[in-house]
């Protein structure tokens, strides 16, 4: 990848200090509704406490850590570790990365398979294996953690030397939280952080959260009282499937950027700004398209010359996936 005169430097993050064969066995130590209303769907915000292992004070907000769950599955194999990012500032949720949280989401679905006679009813019932066993787990529980894992996606060494915007749908708020506490609030008193603290950030923050609808935002109150606070923070939420007055859908995090170039323009133009998204695989597509489509790309994509000449609202979702790459300045963790 090209390197820029505005790439942010990036801290060493650690990673692979324990690995998914020798996760390590730490302790639920809470676990707590993080949606903002009655839902349907289900999000915990659990934290796990990782004293006494090889992890405590590894992570940097924006990483991941890997779950095992313990048996086997039901070809007879150990379960396949599980990714989720970290919910927390880099100092963890007591302030001195001992407590690590993630952002998890019960799966369920009901997926048909016709070739599969136990599953005549036609609508099976699919209940994820780690997501519902890690919001099953109670405070003391014992889970298998291994990580850490990722080490592009972080804040960089020098906070303030850019602006941001974070684009998130669903969990993908998680790294967020851990990076707008760390920028804005900062580690408690008696932190081992603190002292490298210098205050809050204050440069231009803005968060775009996007869920289907307004009850499934996820610390939504916290984002909200810190807007209220920090007046270089801004708090975006972008809900999709709620009623319209006109028939259709309502915009994804992207449309909502579109529509509003205006307002973003500066900010986007800006050689200092960073853009940071997490969510559902895909959602890059449409944050690649609408900063190509304003003529906004330069410092945040690489595109392809097979599809250099092409008008970029005129783009396909596969030119975008395999032709179009983000640079140092755009960074992604979709899954
Ligand atoms: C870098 C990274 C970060 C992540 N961060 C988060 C996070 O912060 N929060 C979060 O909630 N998730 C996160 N995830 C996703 C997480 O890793 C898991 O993929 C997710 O929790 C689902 O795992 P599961 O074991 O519950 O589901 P699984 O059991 O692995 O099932 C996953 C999917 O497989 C299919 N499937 C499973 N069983 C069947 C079956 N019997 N028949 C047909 N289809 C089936 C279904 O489509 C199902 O949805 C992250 C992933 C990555 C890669």
């Amino acid at each position: 990848m090209t390197v820029h005169p505005n790439d942010p430097t990036l801290p060493e993050a650690r990673m692979h200090v324990v690995l998914p064969g020798a996760a390590v066995t730490a302790k639920i130590a809470s676990s707590d509704s993080c949606i903002r209303g009655k839902s349907a769907s289900f999000v915990r915000h659990i934290g796990v406490d990782l004293s006494g292992t090889p992890l405590e004070g590894t992570f940097l907000a924006g990483q991941s850590f890997g779950v095992v769950v313990p048996g086997l599955d039901a070809k007879g194999r150990p379960h396949k570790v599980r990714l989720y990012s970290i919910a927390s500032p880099s100092y963890g949720e007591d302030g001195f990365g001992r407590v690590i949280s993630t952002t998890c989401k019960r799966t369920i679905e009901e997926i048909a398979d016709e070739n599969d006679p136990t599953r005549s009813d036609g609508h099976p019932l699919i209940l994820g294996v780690c997501s519902n066993w890690l919001c099953d787990r109670g405070v003391g529980d014992e889970v298998l953690v291994s990580g850490p894992n990722g080490k592009r996606f972080v804040l960089p060494t020098d906070p303030s030397a850019h602006d941001y915007i974070f684009l998130a749908t669903g969990t993908g708020i998680a790294p967020f939280r851990g990076m707008i506490h760390e920028l804005l609030v900062g580690p408690p008193e008696g932190s081992p952080w603190r002292a490298k603290w210098s205050g809050p950030c204050r440069s231009r923050i803005h968060l775009v959260m996007g869920t289907p609808y307004r009850t499934d935002l996820l610390y939504d109150e916290w984002f909200r009282a810190l807007a209220t606070a920090h007046e270089n923070f801004t708090y975006h939420t972008v809900i999709s499937r709620e009623p319209l007055p006109q028939p259709g859908h309502g915009p994804h995090a992207h449309h909502y950027v579109a529509t509003r170039m205006e307002h973003f323009r500066p900010l986007l133009a800006s050689n200092r700004t960073l853009i940071y998204a997490c969510g559902l695989a895909g959602m890059q597509v449409g944050v690649f398209q609408a900063l190509a489509t304003a003529g906004l790309g330069g410092g945040y994509l690489t595109v392809h010359e097979e599809i250099a000449q092409i008008h970029p609202s005129q783009w396909t979702t596969e030119q975008i996936k395999r032709r179009v790459r983000p640079t140092h300045r755009c960074m992604l963790e979709v899954y």
